[in-house]
């Protein structure tokens, strides 16, 4: 399988190239030249297999050029019991009123960032040393993308990493996940800035060609397509684990920001999975709920983004869009080059005589969710189901609840657990005590290592070139 860039001039590349790649050189997304198609009986094959197996089977349809030996080692060693919590690694739960839940937040962060990241840390590992080379990560965070790129890639060999966070920003919690972390690769920064100045330091950085070639800078972010096909997989695992026979339909719902979780579950269905619908759940931060709802897609500035209490959402540019536009706009490279000067100009664009398309033919449908929704439900479904949700999720439970049609079955992805957020939890249910994994019990007591910085890009420089030995 060869991989294009949506933009259409970058020369096709097999997937062990794309999997290191952030945004292509034309500065599109890669994307496979066609999606596999699966039908009834290999539906029928995969349905009794466990999560690694059902992973290989999936993977390999991506990742032509790499060893399938290797492909199904690196496999084995990311999707275990030790780091997922449980032999089905992504169970499925119901509630009272028959909504379900995929549970994808039982990995090393809470968070189901480490679906895919896990996997990136092993893949990348193995890739370099393929092709002799090193790589420095950088990232900025406010919480949960460096905690879970931190946790994939702590140890890893050929592999630093340096994640800029904003000084004193982020939760006990969270700075303790990462700080706690005593491995040589690993490197946090605090700045003492905005989470906006660690975004600008990645930038800076990454604009300094020589520096850039030397060190050999990359990224983790929400685009890579090996995050995007590492989550292809649980949507068909939760397909099986919450329905009884391949005859069946099932919907999603998914708490989005960035685009990149629901994106795997449109290319699932793509591919032949039965999903009825895929419904986009959004909190204040709506742009995406606006393009389903008229077709218009206006991303906002930074300045106009809402900070809410489902901070993992409050995005107003989804990154991954793209990929589906594209497939919207029938792969049309030249239109989407226009659509996307419109997006960064601020002006975005109008595709409403697409919307029935969107809806209809690609099965999108959407609603919002806000503060008071999300405490009311998490309440809500503390009360009937004596289950706690996190407020990302309960942002999916609200939109499912409101737009399930009589018989449909939504399974709606929980994308964290909600010890990770437990001041909302608290305004909804009341002080409690709220359950904790094992490897998280101490977490805020163990000793931490961080350098705080002053918000200079030339300080991060120094420490770079003092901490990579060439
Ligand atoms: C990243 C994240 C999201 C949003 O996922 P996207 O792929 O960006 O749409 C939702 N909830 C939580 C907890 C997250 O960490």
């Amino acid at each position: 399988m060869q991989y294009i860039s949506t933009r259409g001039n970058t020369p096709k590349m097999p997937f062990s190239e794309v999997l290191l790649m952030g945004l292509a050189p034309d500065g599109g997304l890669m994307l496979p030249e066609s999606y596999p198609q699966i039908d009834k009986a290999t539906l029928d094959k995969w349905r009794g297999l466990n999560y690694p197996d059902l992973a290989f089977e999936v993977m390999s349809l991506f990742a032509t050029d790499i060893d399938k030996d290797d492909l199904k080692a690196l496999i084995d060693k990311t999707y275990t019991k030790a780091v997922f919590n449980s032999d089905d690694i992504t169970p499925v739960r119901s509630l009272k009123d028959g909504i379900k839940i995929l549970e994808l937040s039982n990995g090393p962060t809470l968070a189901f960032k480490d679906m895919a990241m896990q996997f990136l840390g092993n893949a990348f590992e193995y890739v370099l040393a393929k092709k002799g080379q090193r790589l420095t990560i950088i990232g900025a965070t406010s919480g949960d993308t460096g905690s879970a790129a931190e946790y994939a890639l702590r140890g890893k060999k050929n592999i630093e990493v340096f994640m800029m966070s904003p000084h004193g920003k982020m939760s006990e919690f969270q700075r303790a996940q990462m700080y706690s972390l005593m491995d040589d690769n690993i490197h946090n920064i605090a700045i003492e800035g905005m989470f906006d100045d660690c975004q600008d330091i990645v930038k800076a950085l990454q604009q300094d060609k020589a520096f850039k070639e030397k060190y050999s800078l990359g990224t983790v972010n929400s685009i890579n397509w090996g995050r995007i096909l590492a989550q292809i997989v649980y949507y068909i695992k939760g397909y099986f684990n919450a329905t009884d026979n391949n005859n069946q339909k099932v919907s999603f719902c998914v708490p989005s920001g960035n685009f990149g979780n629901v994106c795997a579950g449109h290319i699932a269905k793509e591919m032949g999975l039965p999903i009825e619908r895929l419904i986009v759940a959004t909190n204040e931060n709506d742009v995406l709920d606006e393009f389903f709802k008229t077709g218009k897609y206006i991303p906002r500035k930074a300045s106009q983004t809402y900070v809410t209490s489902s901070p993992s959402m409050d995005i107003s540019k989804a990154s991954n869009f793209e990929r589906f536009i594209y497939l919207l706009v029938g792969k049309d490279s030249q239109k989407l080059n226009e659509l996307w000067n419109d997006v960064n100009s601020g002006q975005g664009f109008d595709l409403s005589h697409l919307l029935n398309d969107a809806q209809n033919k690609y099965g999108f449908v959407s609603g919002k969710s806000t503060h008071a929704d999300r405490i009311a439900t998490i309440k809500a479904v503390y009360e009937s189901d004596n289950d706690l949700i996190d407020p990302h999720t309960a942002d999916g439970i609200k939109v499912a609840r409101e737009v399930r049609l009589p018989s449909e079955t939504i399974v709606v992805t929980e994308t964290a657990l909600p010890v990770k957020f437990s001041d909302t939890i608290v305004e909804a249910v009341g002080q409690i005590e709220i359950k904790r994994p094992e490897h998280t019990k101490d977490i805020e007591g163990l000793p931490q290592r961080v350098v705080v910085l002053d918000n200079k890009a030339e300080l991060v420089k120094e420490l770079i070139e003092q901490k990579v030995k060439l």
